[in-house]
């Protein structure tokens, strides 16, 4: 194969798509700074430890998905598969915990060695939040009412569908894996050999198998719900008591858990039945023993992620720049002039284009080709007056401006 290709599972973002990309971002970043979340930046790679100690040994993740790599120096380094780790990683390693509550998102490419097909890429792109530090459903609340008004925002909300699940505290989570062994354990033979290998180590774990053979036994497995204690129910019960009051409507689907060990209580996903088996556009959850397993002590943690892809691939409407304006030398002799007025115009905040060669008609078509909305057009004679000819190219009207006046004029 080429080398000169882009690897499998990788795209080139540009155009529509990337504008597309770039809008989902920058909707995200402006609400939840209304929620007084600051980016964080973290490295792109990270030490493997963090990721493989603590998204849990036998999750999709560190077990198939990981690009590890040994660096000169000899560490074993993993570019990120996910925010969560690294960020609680910074949280920790810059000694955040000393000013509590901390409100941090973050936008970037994360990689995973996946089967690539449609909304799943081995490099893609996550928009997502971490709230440290709030064990009160307050915060479940508003991180879940965040992600609504996000999709709201992208025009999205009659197209997607938010789901919860409460996989309780520790206590709860012991009973329902001891309900969910003896379960396991009565239909072993029919789980795929991984799943007989997760019942060992991490039972949990095949809740979330993707192999049919799984699904199939999985159906009609306990349910969390009926292994909540007292404390679980009543923080679930606040957490959807506090989505009907800002009249968000979710569905509580008993099935819906995640893959990776760190999840307690809300578990959520918004999914969409547009993008085929790669539905879920945005997932989270509660992580209250993350931090402590990191080494950050008893902090807890909730926060969510989305597929920017996934989710541009929902938007229709291309966001398009507004129209430029040309500006057009008429002759050789008036290049210059050209240039000093589309850089004062764009000084002025206007987008604007040089139809860069030729003669006026064919420069005229290039304006056309790019969809200018006005053609600034520079000739000998009317340069002497200090004056130049605005042509609006929608209506073809025209007329003389001095050339002090243009801005004005455009704007
Ligand atoms: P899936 O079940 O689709 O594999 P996941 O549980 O692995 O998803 P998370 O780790 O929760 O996904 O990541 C959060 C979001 O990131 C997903 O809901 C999805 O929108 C997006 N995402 C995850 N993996 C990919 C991928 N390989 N390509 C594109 N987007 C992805
Ligand atoms: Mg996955």
């Amino acid at each position: 194969m080429s080398k000169m290709q882009n690897v499998r599972g990788t795209y080139d973002l540009y155009g529509e798509a990337k504008r597309k990309a770039k809008r989902v971002i920058a909707e995200g970043s402006k609400i939840v700074e209304k929620y007084g979340f600051e980016e964080i930046e973290t490295p792109i790679f990270e030490f493997t430890e963090v990721f493989s100690r603590n998204l849990g040994d036998t999750s999709d993740i560190v077990t198939k998905e990981m690009y590890c790599f040994e660096d000169r120096g000899g560490e074993s380094l993993t570019l990120r598969p996910e925010g969560t780790a690294g960020v609680v990683r910074a949280f920790i390693s810059n000694g955040m915990q000393q000013n509590l509550p901390v409100k941090m998102y973050y936008a970037g490419p994360m990689f995973r060695y996946e089967r690539p097909q449609k909304g799943r890429q081995r490099q893609f792109t996550q928009f997502g939040v971490e709230l440290l530090g709030v064990d009160t459903p307050q915060a479940d609340i508003e991180v879940i009412a965040m992600a609504y008004e996000f999709v709201e925002s992208l025009g999205l909300s009659g197209t997607v569908t938010v789901e919860i699940n409460s996989l309780g505290d520790k206590e709860s989570r012991a009973a329902y894996r001891e309900k969910l062994v003896a379960y396991l354990k009565e239909n072993y033979d029919k789980l795929s050999e991984d799943s007989k290998t997760r019942l060992e180590k991490n039972p949990l774990r095949v809740l979330d198998s993707k192999e049919e053979c799984d699904k199939a036994v999985v159906e009609n497995a306990p349910l969390y719900r009926d292994s909540l204690n007292e404390a679980s129910k009543s923080f679930f019960e606040k957490v959807l008591k506090g989505l009907d009051a800002l009249g968000i409507k979710y569905r509580v689907n008993d099935r819906l858990v995640r893959g990776l060990d760190y999840y307690s209580h809300t578990v959520f996903e918004l999914t969409t039945d547009k993008l085929g088996a790669q539905g879920t556009v945005l997932a989270g959850g509660r992580y209250d023993g993350l931090v402590e397993q990191m080494g950050g002590g008893a902090v807890s943690g909730i926060g969510w992620a989305c597929g920017v892809e996934r989710l541009s691939m929902l938007l229709e409407e291309d966001v398009s720049l507004p129209r430029p304006i040309a500006v057009i030398p008429v002759g050789d002799e008036n290049e210059l002039k050209a240039i000093e007025i589309a850089y004062k115009l764009r000084k002025a905040g206007l987008r604007v284009e040089q139809a860069y060669s030729g003669n006026l008609k064919k420069r005229m078509m290039k304006a056309n080709k790019i969809n200018a909305s006005k053609a600034v057009i520079i000739g000998s004679d009317e340069l002497k007056e200090n004056k130049v000819t605005i042509k609006d190219l929608s209506t073809g009207e025209q007329k003389s401006v001095m050339i002090e006046n243009i801005v004005e004029e455009l704007k």
